[in-house]
């Protein structure tokens, strides 16, 4: 049993945190020139196949990714994430040959940016409720309903977009469709004016009679929801780093911040730094937890408890840490252009996205009762 990140391990993080805090703005438009860049080092696909345009690294390396890129600018965070665990997994997954070749390769070199479109008005967390539908027509599908709080809608090239197909004669089936930007019939909502994330697009899509060919469903009729399943897991770790991540940059500026006033003499007072020493601890073990069920995932392993934990502990800690940090802060924390303010409210809605941090409480106790 160990409890270290291996030599290669800490390289990687070492390199990230290099990358993220060289090459990364935390500026305010959607970040193509993040996403460029991080494009560039190969870093859209990291833990894809090279086969199939990947970086053929491990889990465990692109959560240690998200965590450095999501320390300096959370919306690129997510926004990586999203693209890789729901957006190009799939594919990967569950794409026939031909799909591969039209898509993943392109994806998993960040050519093409993945968006993931599940959630509705009414099934959020309730993903069985959706009731978007999909009509068989000659050819293929023809999609109607509407799609809300999609990350990277509208700058997206590829929505993996979730539906119901009613067979002649049989119940409604979940299926998976992949629809491409700019799709006669798919129109796209301005941004969300969001509380945090503020670089992240997050649009609602409205399917108006969108054609899509066969060729173009992923998976088998009846599939869809088994599909969305199946990437949660994955996609929780990616938000559990992205909370450490957060975690750490408000820990890192305000350890600094503290710094700078003790050397100027300035009072700080032992209750700061106790607040310090608490959340540091809390992040050790939100790294354990994270990094735990990113080793588990890897092996191929079931990890859903694991995941859920460090997704609900790292996202917890990630607020309790910006609040805490801006008590510590004092009026330096009150400007809304401080980091500490954008951590603290990009920190929040880590907490609701890839299953509330409710839902994750429910998947656990689930797994201590064997339910
Ligand atoms: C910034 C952002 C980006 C997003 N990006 C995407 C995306 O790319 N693709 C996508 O498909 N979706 C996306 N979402 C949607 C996200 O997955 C949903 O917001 C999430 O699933 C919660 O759904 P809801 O908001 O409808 O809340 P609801 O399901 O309405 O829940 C409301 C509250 O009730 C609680 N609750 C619900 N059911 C239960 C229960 N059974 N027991 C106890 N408590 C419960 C929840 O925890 C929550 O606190 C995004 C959301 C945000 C905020």
């Amino acid at each position: 049993m160990t409890f270290a990140l291996s030599e290669y391990h800490q390289q990687k993080k070492e390199e990230f945190r290099r990358f993220a805090a060289a090459e990364l703005d935390s500026g305010s438009e959607f970040p193509w020139t993040n996403l460029n860049r991080a494009a560039a080092k190969g870093y859209m696909g990291l833990p894809l196949p090279k086969e199939w345009g990947g970086g053929g690294e491990d889990f465990l390396t692109y959560i240690l990714l998200i965590e450095a890129v999501s320390a300096v600018c959370a919306s690129t965070g997510v926004i990586m994430a999203v693209h890789t665990s729901v957006g190009t997994y799939p594919l990967f997954l569950y794409g026939r040959d031909e799909q591969k070749k039209r898509y993943l390769e392109k994806l998993a070199r960040g050519e093409m940016l993945g968006a993931f479109a599940l959630t509705e008005t009414g099934a959020g967390s309730d993903a069985a409720a959706i009731t978007t539908t999909a009509t068989r027509v000659k050819g293929g599908y023809r999609i109607n309903g509407c799609k809300i709080f999609i990350t990277g809608g509208g700058e997206a090239d590829l929505y993996t977009v979730f539906a119901l197909v009613s067979p002649p004669g049989g119940r409604r089936a979940m299926a998976v469709f992949l629809v491409e930007k700019g799709a006669p019939g798919l129109e796209v909502s301005p941004p969300e004016r969001k509380m945090g994330l503020n670089r992240s697009a997050t649009t609602a899509l409205y399917f108006n009679d969108l054609f899509v060919p066969e060729e173009n469903r992923l998976g088998e009729e009846g599939a869809g929801f088994g599909i969305a399943m199946s990437l949660l897991d994955g996609g929780r770790i990616g938000i559990a780093a992205q909370g450490l991540g957060l975690a750490g940059a408000c820990l890192d500026y305000t350890a600094a911040l503290l710094k700078k006033r003790i050397e100027a003499d300035i009072e700080v007072g032992q209750g700061s730094l106790f607040t310090l020493a608490d959340l540091s601890a809390r992040k050790q073990a939100a790294a354990l937890l994270t990094y735990r069920a990113a080793v588990v995932k890897g092996c191929g392993r079931r990890c859903t408890g694991q995941a859920s934990m460090a997704k609900l502990f790292s996202t917890d800690l990630a607020v309790e840490a910006a609040a805490r940090c801006l008590d510590l802060a004092g009026l330096e924390g009150m400007s809304d252009n401080n980091p500490l303010a954008r951590y603290f409210r990009d920190a929040k809605v880590t907490q609701i996205y890839e299953g509330s941090n409710q839902i994750q409480r429910i998947v656990i106790a689930r797994e201590l009762h064997g339910g």
